[in-house]
C-alpha cells in the first residue's frame, strides 16, 4: 500500500467491495495503471451479507467472470468449504455451482491476488469528491489528495447514504460497522443524475458453540465437488456440513405480534427491498399461510463459532430477534453475535448508463455493483469486470469491450439494466437468459475466454490452458464425428436409438438422452485416450447442438437488430405515433441499437418499425 499526493494513474476504482476489486483487477490486468481506493484496506473482499459465492444464474456469472480471467472464481475456490452443484438432478444448462466460503479466507485470498497483480496500487482512504472538468472526470480527491485518472470506476455498494435499521432504531452505516458515503453522495446529486433508494437486509449471527446440533439434519458438500475456476483443480479448504432447521407456527406467532416493530412494517424504510430474498417478516406476511420455513445453518468459518442463518434476514428488534431465534428447534439456548438488520441505500437509475457501464452524462465516469440497483457479489463482481475493462479502453485508447445476451448473462445483466431500469434490487436468474441452453457454466471458458484474449485481460498461463482445452476438445470432436453407427450394430450393443437405418456419427448420438459417452468406448478404441473431463464436456456440447442449431435463427434476428446503430442524438420525444409514454421510457433508456429499443419495457413491433422508418429517414 502507498501513501499518494498528486500522482496519476490510467484508471482509479474507488471502492473494495466486490465489484471495486474486480474492476481494478479487470483494468490492470488490460495494461492500465490502475489505483483502487477505499475505505479500509484491510476490508478488500469483505463479504457484507452471507458467506457464499454462487447458485443458480449467480453462479454462471462467476464462471464468466473467471473465464475472463477474473479474481472471484479464484477466491471463491481457495476459501470453499462446502461445494454444491444446484439442479444436479436438471439438465446442465441450468445447474449452478455455489460454495460456502469461509469469510476469512476468501479476504485472504482476494488480497493476495490483489497484491501479485501488475499494475494496480491500493490506496486507502475515503473519496469526497470527483475532479469535473467540463463534462469530463480527470480523477479523484482523496482526503488532501488528488488521484488524477483517464476514467473513474465508481463501486461504492450500499454505502451512499446508507442507514441501517433495527426496529425503530436507525443509524447512518454503509454496512454495520461502516461509515456511510455520504459526501460523495451529495457530489453526485450535482450531475443531476436518477437516484432512488433500496434496501437489504441480513440475518443475526449465531454463536455455534450454543446451538444444539444433536437433533438436526445435516447437510454435506457434494462428493465430486465443481470448483468455479477454469483453473482450479482440487479442493483447498477442509470441507463441512451446514445444519437444516425450521422456523415454527411460534415463531411465526412471536414475528406476527411484532410486526408493527420491523422497521419494515413500522414505516421507518421507504427503499424497495429484494422481492426474491423477502425477509422473515415479509415471509410470514406474504405466505400467511405457510406454518414453517427452512433455515439453513451455514457456518461462516473453520476458525469462527458464527453461524449464518440462511433464511431469516429481519430489521426487528434485537429482544423480538432473540425472542423468535429461540423459538426455533436447536436454537433454544442461542446466543446472538450481531443482530440482523436491513440498509436503505442509494442507488443510480442503470437507464443513466450505455452498455460498457459509463454514465451518459460524465465522459470517463463507470458504474459497477449495487449502486446499479443490483443485489449480491456475484452480479456486483460481474460489472466491476465491465466497467474495469471499459475505463482501461477508455483511457488507454483500446477497443471498447462488448458483452452481447447471446453470448452471455453478462452480456443478459447489462442489457437488461440499461434498457428496463431497476424498480427493485435486480439478481441475476437463469430465466432471464433466452439463450441460456448455449449460455452454460460449464462452456464459460469456450464463449468468453476468446473474447478476453481479444481485450488483452487473460494472462498467459489461462492462455496456455485455454488453448490446450480447445485443442483437445477439437480432437475429441473430430474422433466423435468419425464415427458411422448404425441403428442395427447400436441394437446389437443395446443402445436404442431411432430405427430409421440412419448412420450416426458420435456427436450425434450423445445429442441422445439416453446415450452416454461410455457406451460409445466399445465402439471406437481411441475415444479411450479422452480425459474424462473433456469426455463430460463434448457430451453436454452434444447434448444440446440440436436446440442450439435451432436457436440460430433467433440470435440472428437479434445480431441483425443490435447492428442497427441508433446515433446518440437520435430525438425519441419528436417521434410520430409513439404514445408519450414511449416516447419518455425511449428518452431515459436512450438505446443505441435496435435491438435494446426492442428491448425496452412496452415497446411493440409498431413501434419499432417506426423508429427504423426515422432512422432510413435520417441515413
Ligand atoms: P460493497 O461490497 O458494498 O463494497 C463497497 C465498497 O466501497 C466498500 O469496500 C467500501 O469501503 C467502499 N467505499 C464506499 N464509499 C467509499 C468512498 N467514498 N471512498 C472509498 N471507498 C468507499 N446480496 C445478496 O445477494 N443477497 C442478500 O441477501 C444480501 N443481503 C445484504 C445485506 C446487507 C446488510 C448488505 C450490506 C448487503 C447485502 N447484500 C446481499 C449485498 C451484497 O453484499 C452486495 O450486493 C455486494 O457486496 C455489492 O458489492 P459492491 O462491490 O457493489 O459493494
Amino acid at each position: 500500500m502507498f501513501h499518494v499526493k498528486h500522482r496519476a494513474f490510467d484508471v482509479v476504482v474507488i471502492g473494495g467491495g466486490h465489484a471495486g476489486a474486480e474492476a481494478a483487477h479487470a483494468a490492470a490486468r488490460r495494461g492500465a495503471n490502475t489505483a483502487l481506493v477505499t475505505l479500509k484496506a484491510t476490508d478488500l473482499g469483505v463479504m457484507s451479507c452471507n458467506p457464499a459465492i454462487g447458485g443458480l444464474g449467480k453462479g454462471h456469472l462467476v464462471r464468466e467472470v473467471d473465464a475472463m480471467d477474473g479474481i472471484m472464481g479464484r477466491a471463491a475456490d481457495a476459501a470453499g468449504i462446502q461445494f454444491r452443484l444446484l439442479n444436479r438432478r436438471k439438465g446442465p444448462a441450468v445447474q449452478g455451482p455455489r460454495t460456502q466460503a469461509d469469510r476469512a479466507l476468501y479476504r485472504a485470498a482476494v488480497q493476495s491476488l490483489t497484491a501479485a497483480q501488475p499494475n494496480l496500487t491500493v490506496v486507502e482512504g475515503e473519496v469526497t469528491d470527483l475532479i469535473i472538468e467540463g463534462v469530463r472526470v480527470c480523477g479523484v480527491v482523496v482526503g488532501d489528495d488528488e488521484l488524477r485518472a483517464g476514467a473513474v470506476v465508481l463501486t461504492t455498494g450500499t454505502f451512499l447514504r446508507g442507514v441501517i435499521h433495527i426496529g425503530d432504531e436507525q443509524r447512518a452505516g454503509g454496512r454495520m460497522g461502516d461509515k456511510p458515503s455520504v459526501r460523495l453522495a451529495e457530489r453526485i446529486d450535482d450531475f443531476g443524475l436518477p437516484l432512488g433508494r433500496l434496501k437489504t437486509g441480513t440475518p443475526p449471527r449465531l454463536d455455534g458453540d450454543t446451538i444444539d446440533w444433536s437433533g438436526l439434519d445435516m447437510q454435506p458438500g457434494d462428493d465430486d465437488p465443481v470448483m468455479f475456476s477454469f483453473l482450479s483443480k482440487e479442493v483447498q479448504a477442509r470441507q463441512i456440513s451446514c445444519g437444516i432447521t425450521h422456523t415454527n407456527e411460534e415463531t411465526h406467532a412471536i414475528i406476527r405480534s411484532n410486526l408493527d416493530r420491523s422497521a419494515m412494517y413500522g414505516g421507518h424504510i421507504e427503499g424497495v427491498g429484494p422481492r426474491y430474498c423477502p425477509s422473515i417478516e415479509d415471509k410470514i406476511v406474504r405466505f400467511a399461510d405457510k406454518t414453517s420455513h427452512q433455515i439453513f445453518l451455514e457456518p461462516e468459518g473453520l476458525t469462527t463459532s458464527t453461524i449464518y442463518p440462511n433464511g431469516i434476514s429481519t430489521s426487528l428488534p434485537v429482544d423480538v430477534q432473540e425472542a423468535y431465534v429461540r423459538s426455533i428447534k436447536g436454537l433454544r439456548d442461542v446466543v446472538i453475535q450481531q443482530p440482523g438488520y436491513a440498509i436503505e441505500y442509494d442507488y443510480v437509475d442503470p437507464l443513466a448508463l450505455n452498455a460498457q457501464l459509463r454514465l451518459r452524462a460524465v465522459e470517463g465516469l463507470y458504474l459497477a455493483g449495487q449502486i446499479n440497483g443490483t443485489t449480491g457479489y456475484e452480479e456486483a463482481a460481474a460489472q466491476g469486470l465491465v466497467a474495469g475493462l471499459n475505463a482501461a479502453g477508455e483511457a488507454c485508447d483500446l477497443e471498447p469491450v462488448k458483452f452481447t445476451r447471446n453470448e452471455s448473462y453478462i452480456g443478459v445483466m447489462i442489457d437488461d439494466l440499461i434498457t428496463r431500469g431497476v424498480s427493485e434490487p435486480y439478481r441475476m436468474f437463469t430465466s432471464r437468459a433466452e439463450f441460456r441452453l448455449s449460455l452454460r457454466a460449464d462452456n464459460a471458458d469456450q464463449r468468453l475466454t476468446p473474447l478476453g484474449l481479444q481485450a488483452g485481460c487473460v494472462g498467459d498461463t489461462r492462455q496456455m490452458q485455454f488453448i490446450d482445452k480447445m485443442e483437445r476438445l477439437r480432437a475429441a470432436r473430430s474422433t466423435l464425428e468419425g464415427m458411422a453407427l448404425s441403428p442395427t450394430a447400436l441394437k446389437a450393443a443395446g443402445l436404442q436409438v431411432k430405427e430409421d437405418g440412419k448412420r450416426r456419427n458420435g456427436m450425434d448420438l450423445l445429442a441422445f438422452p439416453d446415450v452416454t459417452f461410455d457406451h460409445l468406448l466399445g465402439f471406437e478404441p481411441a475415444l479411450n485416450d479422452i480425459l474424462p473431463e473433456d469426455r463430460d464436456q463434448v457430451a453436454k456440447d452434444a447434448l444440446y447442438a440440436n436446440y442450439i442449431r435451432r436457436q440460430a435463427q433467433d440470435v440472428a434476428v437479434m445480431q441483425r437488430d443490435e447492428a442497427h446503430e441508433i446515433p446518440a442524438g437520435f430525438d425519441f420525444l419528436v417521434l410520430e405515433g409513439l404514445s408519450n409514454e414511449l416516447k419518455q421510457k425511449l428518452h431515459r433508456a436512450r438505446p443505441e441499437t435496435l435491438g435494446q429499443a426492442g428491448r425496452v419495457e412496452g415497446m411493440t413491433p409498431a413501434a419499432l418499425t417506426l423508429i427504423l422508418a426515422k432512422l432510413r429517414q435520417q441515413s
